[in-house]
């Protein structure tokens, strides 16, 4: 098909994954269990190349990958719900300062953080978002009470960060989220817009667009999930939201079709309505989750845009599309092993 020639497909695309609940991460042992489970996350897609990495750096995403893995397959091995097993995953990722998102956010052009975080349940497609919020710990966790203790779908900013105090969920000092490496990359964006004119860019570069993280999952129950948090672009406007918090742009979940978490260039994920598509692509026209991802990914791309996204079906097939060099990622494989991947694999 036509998409295929311009479209690569990621590492392990299509490939069913989710295991009978006997599994372990690295040794499976036979407790019975009915139902499958699955679980894939990510960790940003962009201009990711063997070259630009240590040995060290390299195996440090990987570990966070496997941990993130880890934790939410735990949940969903003892019977957990997907909801529970995809804030865990995001969470400890929100932590970890690889990551654009909580910790390692990205910074806006006037210094600050400013952070995105959506969440959905596919059993009943409710949902729960926040943006531009400067001061949460785990935006992925107050997008959860958004979801489950307001009365609304999405807060943002000031408004969004009382509420966080209204439930105890923990704030931080702005320090928290400075790090050298991001500051060192606003620097840069900054000098490569000077050097450009001073010429505004709908969205960074990808190499300076990486590390937002995700989450899907299917558990026991047969419920889908999806998790997704960012500190969005390099340099980007105070106030400016991408895809990720945007429900059925960079977050999207039914069990009736999927869940599914994207990463890219927000801008053009947004008006793609890529998380939705997917749906809409295997509920309209009965696509598998591989072929839909596919096209959906296409059509941000049609429009410019860049990046990858993890989805799952309602048996627990998985599909990792992505259009750039690298998207970190890893999911559940049917032995009860994680199969992590940074690059582009043969
Ligand atoms: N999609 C995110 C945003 O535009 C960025 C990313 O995924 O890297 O905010």
């Amino acid at each position: 098909m036509k998409w295929l020639t311009f479209l690569h497909l990621g590492f392990l695309a299509l490939i069913p994954v989710g295991i009978p609940i006997y599994a372990q991460t690295s040794s499976p042992s036979p407790n019975m269990i009915s139902h499958k489970i699955a679980m894939v996350v990510h960790g940003g897609a962009g201009t990711i190349e063997p070259h630009s990495m240590t040995p060290e750096l390299e195996k440090e995403y990987r570990a966070a990958i496997e941990s993130a893995l880890r934790v939410g397959t735990g949940i969903l091995e003892k019977g957990g719900s997907s909801l529970d097993a995809v804030e865990a995953a995001v969470r400890l990722l929100e932590d970890d300062p690889h990551f654009n998102a909580g910790r390692g956010a990205d910074f806006t052009s006037a210094g600050t953080n400013e952070m995105d975080a959506a969440i959905m349940d596919g059993r009943t497609r409710a949902a729960g978002a926040v943006a531009s919020v400067q001061h949460v710990r785990n935006p992925i966790t107050l997008a959860r009470a958004v979801m489950e203790k307001s009365k609304h779908v999405f807060l943002v900013g000031a408004g969004a960060e009382e509420f966080a105090r209204q439930h105890n969920i923990a704030l931080m000092d702005a320090k928290y989220f400075w790090t050298q490496r991001r500051w060192d990359e606003l620097q840069k964006e900054k000098a490569a817009e000077k050097a450009a004119g001073g010429e505004k860019r709908a969205a960074a570069p990808e190499e300076r667009r990486l590390g937002t993280v995700g989450a899907v999952a299917l558990d026991q129950n047969g419920n889908l999930a999806a998790a997704t948090s960012t500190g969005g672009t390099t340099n980007k406007l105070p106030g400016r939201v991408g895809d990720s918090p945007i429900i059925g742009a960079g977050t999207f979940s039914d069990n009736k079709s999927c869940a599914v978490s994207c990463t890219g260039d927000g801008e053009f994920f947004i008006r793609a309505s890529v998380a939705h598509e997917v749906a809409v692509l295997m509920e309209e026209r009965h696509l598998s989750v591989g072929e839909a991802a596919e096209i959906a990914l296409a059509n941000a791309q049609k429009l410019g845009g860049t990046g990858g996204l993890i989805a799952l079906d309602k048996d627990g097939n998985a599909a990792l599309p992505f259009n750039t060099s690298g998207m970190y990622r890893g999911q559940l494989m049917l032995d009860g092993k994680f199969a992590i991947a940074i690059y582009r694999e043969p």
